[in-house]
């Protein structure tokens, strides 16, 4: 699909490329509809739990310094802006540098949703600008500047004529999506169309697409074996940075649910090739990854030659803790980015997947491809039951009551904290770089056998709490809590 950059706004992941967040049944069953298109998102009846959009898109932007964002809505709105201040200061301080974004919430009262606030939003981006002098200025709406239709562009247009930095609307209304990982399409919009200058002369980096960075150190120093530099994005990127990404000789990501969209559109614009490989985990993943870069690159060469050494060193103590995971029982939930890739590494430890878990599902990515996760699971003749559910912990627990799996794993506290009060040993992947390359697969494979020999803190916590869920709700079958489209009921 082709990326439109001359528009601020754009399409929903659910319009965009056909994402759903409500599915039960197979994996392969999943990817089947998904390429006969016969794949429709269903409902829950009852939804526990979702997060808004802007959150995903504004905690990226914010992560950029020396900018301000101008969160033009209600107070309410703005509340996650205190959490991505903190983290920006903290990741800014690790990485050892400053920055000095602003995030400034406009509180639109009721006076402001009747009669519109145009007015004072022009004021507030230029007393920003006069206060701060940030390097850029994102103006984002919300579900009440949408629901009036509040003319941001219109403000946006009329002010860069006084601003000599750029000013960039962004469309974050909730309402717009069930899929919050639309947010990281939104910032990534943003920035194509108002932050990148097309290219002046070509650099050996590449652009790395990622959450916060925590193997910088050791991801330069690799690169430099294959006379590569690479540019992380967008924790603690500078504008200048950001303004010269066209002339990387490609781009790649931790993960494809946070890439996609700047990858295709740096690619669609400006020539510079996406790796559409599996991520960079497991063995199978690192090594895959590895030479798409080189291949992107021209660099294959010295990218086998790095295989080889690290292989000699890694390859022995894999295996060797390969044969203590064998035939462990496992259930995930995570994003899509990592569901199908984690579910991979596990597979490739040996152990059995009997249930995961996507936030949401893409079928496809913007090049009109599944995902390449998706697609190497299928071509491995790997296959468990699936299903899309957005962060939904009641249906979790359902499914780690049926099958008292020996582990379960997730990137979302929220959701592995309940695994534990279940009983259940659960491994949270808060680290994006948790299963990156050889060396942290092996201590991934450590960080199992320590969370399913030592039982007994869950065992201790799971005595003690007394959880909400009856006898009733454990007999249930999830997948009866899922309505189906109303085409196919007509059928
Ligand atoms: S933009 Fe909408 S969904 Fe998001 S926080 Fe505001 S009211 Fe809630």
């Amino acid at each position: 699909m082709s990326i439109n950059l001359n528009s601020s706004n754009v399409a929903t992941r659910e319009n965009r490329i056909g994402s759903i967040t409500g599915y039960i049944g197979s994996l392969k069953d999943l990817s089947e509809q998904s390429e006969c298109g016969t794949l429709k998102g269903c409902s829950r009846c009852f939804s526990q739990s979702s997060t808004c959009l802007s959150s995903c898109a504004l905690g990226q932007l914010s992560a950029i310094r020396d900018i301000a964002i101008i969160h033009h809505g209600p107070a309410g709105c703005s509340v996650a802006g205190a959490g991505t201040y903190y983290l920006d200061k903290v990741m800014a301080k690790k990485r050892g540098v400053t920055t000095d974004t602003v995030y400034v919430g406009t509180d639109m009262n009721e006076k402001d949703t009747i009669f519109g606030s145009t007015q004072a939003l022009r004021d507030i981006i230029l007393e920003v600008n006069r206060r701060y002098a940030p390097k850029a200025i994102f103006v984002s709406s919300s579900c009440a500047t949408g629901i009036i239709g509040e003319d941001i562009d219109s403000v946006v247009d009329e002010v860069k004529e006084e601003i000599k930095v750029p000013v960039i609307a962004v469309h974050c209304e909730g309402f717009k999506s069930r899929i919050w990982a639309t947010g990281f399409d939104i910032s990534d919009h943003a920035v194509l169309s108002g932050i990148v200058k097309p290219p002046k002369e070509k650099r050996n980096t590449v652009n790395f697409k990622n959450f916060y960075e925590s193997a910088r150190p050791e991801i330069i120093e690799m690169f430099k074996n294959f006379d590569l530099e690479p540019i992380f994005l967008y924790c603690n990127s500078s504008v200048e940075e950001l303004e010269h990404i066209s002339e990387s000789l490609a781009t790649t990501c931790i993960c494809g649910t946070l890439g996609n969209y700047l990858g295709n559109g740096l690619e669609e614009k400006y020539g510079v090739p996406y790796v559409r490989s599996i991520n960079p985990l497991g063995v199978a993943g690192f090594e895959a990854w590895l030479r798409a870069i080189g291949d992107a690159t021209g660099r294959r060469d010295k990218v086998e030659k790095y295989i080889e050494e690290q292989r000699a060193i890694y390859l022995p103590q894999i295996e060797e803790v390969k044969k203590q995971l064998k035939g462990l029982k496992a259930v995930l939930g995570m994003g899509p980015g990592y569901t199908f890739e984690v579910s991979r590494v596990l597979n490739e430890l040996g152990i059995e997947v009997v249930w995961a878990l996507a936030w949401h599902y893409d079928k496809k990515y913007e090049n009109g491809d599944v995902p390449p996760s998706m697609k190497y699971l299928l071509e491995n003749d790997v296959d468990f039951e699936a299903s899309v559910a957005d962060q939904q912990n009641y249906e979790v627990m359902n499914i780690l009551n049926k099958y008292q799996p020996d582990l379960y794993l997730s990137r979302h506290p929220g959701s592995t904290v309940w695994a534990i009060k279940n009983g259940t040993p659960a491994v949270y992947v808060a680290d994006e770089y948790m299963i990156f390359g050889y060396k942290h697969t092996l201590e991934f494979a450590h960080a199992v056998l320590d969370a399913i020999h030592n039982r007994s803190f869950e065992k201790n916590l799971a005595a003690r709490v007394k959880l909400p869920y009856t006898k009733w709700w454990y007999e249930q079958k999830v997948d009866e809590f899922l309505e189906e489209p109303s085409d196919k009921k007509a059928q």
